[in-house]
């Protein structure tokens, strides 16, 4: 099975230290508690050419979800879709189902009377112009919808920046496909504190819980400094089955615990 994912963030703003990347970390999070395993994050600003590459790179390395946010927008830096045709060598057309979302939101926003009156400028049917062949994921809580294209097995998906809506479209259209493709392998995860031991001194030990707990990924986290050390010791686990991983992980664990016990 293809776990295999990479993230796309797009904007300006996250380049010049306007904006933090929270989609970038929020994403992260979800995707890997649904089974699937990031291997990249790649951040962009609002250029076609550099879309397009980061776009082929993460074909090229055959990874089966490609998320992108950002640049869906109705504005002249919104390049996200034109950068995703030029990639892939499609033409941007009106979708038809996407125009009755982007409509529908307007007569909405219309009735509730946040609009003088409804009309389709070309800034908005912007919004439901997609490359062809791609298919529009309804937006629950904005106005662009989402949009997802099957590359040859990868599954190239684009969402809005703006957390929220990023964040509707992933829960209601994303995580289902996760869910399907990552079979039913999640995420587990436990973490120990450990005072007064240097990460330095800590490294040993970790080598030695790491080599008789294959299963277990262990990654210490320095929080304190090195003269006066907290560091949190992170283990985590993928597997089919919950009772499997909580022995997995309380086996790491406690191996750990003897091992700083005796160290200190
Ligand atoms: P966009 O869809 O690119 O027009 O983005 C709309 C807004 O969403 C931006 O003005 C940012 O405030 C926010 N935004 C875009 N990308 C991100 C991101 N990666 N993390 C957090 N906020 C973002
Ligand atoms: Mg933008």
């Amino acid at each position: 099975m293809n776990r295999r994912m990479e993230m796309i963030c797009i904007g300006n703003e996250l380049l010049i230290g306007k904006t933090l990347n929270t989609n970038a970390n929020w994403l992260a999070g979800r995707v890997t508690a649904l089974g699937g395993v990031l291997k990249r994050i790649t951040t962009v600003g609002d250029e076609i050419d550099e879309i397009k590459m980061a776009v082929n790179h993460a074909l090229q390395r055959r990874t089966r979800f490609i998320i992108i946010t950002g640049g869906l927008g109705p504005t002249h830096d919104d390049m996200t879709l034109k950068g995703v045709a030029e990639a892939l060598d499609l033409e941007l057309v009106v979708d038809e189902k996407a125009l009755e979302m982007v409509k529908a939101k307007y007569e909405a926003y219309f009735k509730e009377g946040r609009m003088d009156r409804f009309e389709l400028t070309p800034s908005r049917i912007k919004m439901a112009t997609i490359p062809e062949g791609a298919e529009p994921l309804p937006n629950p809580v904005g106005t662009a919808p989402g949009v997802i294209i099957d590359v040859k097995g990868s599954l190239l998906i684009a969402l809005p920046g703006v957390p929220s809506e990023m964040k509707a479209i992933f829960e209601e259209s994303v995580k289902p496909l996760i869910l399907e493709n990552a079979g039913e392998g999640l995420f587990f995860e436990k973490s120990i504190f450990v005072d007064g031991i240097m990460e330095s001194a800590l490294a040993p030990l970790i080598d030695e819980v790491i080599r008789e707990n294959p299963y277990v990924y262990v990654k210490s986290h320095p929080k304190g400094e090195e003269r006066i050390p907290h560091i949190e010791i992170h283990f985590s686990t993928l597997t089919e089955d919950s009772e499997v991983a909580e022995r997995r992980l309380e086996k790491a664990v406690n191996r750990m615990l003897e091992l700083t016990a005796h160290n200190r």
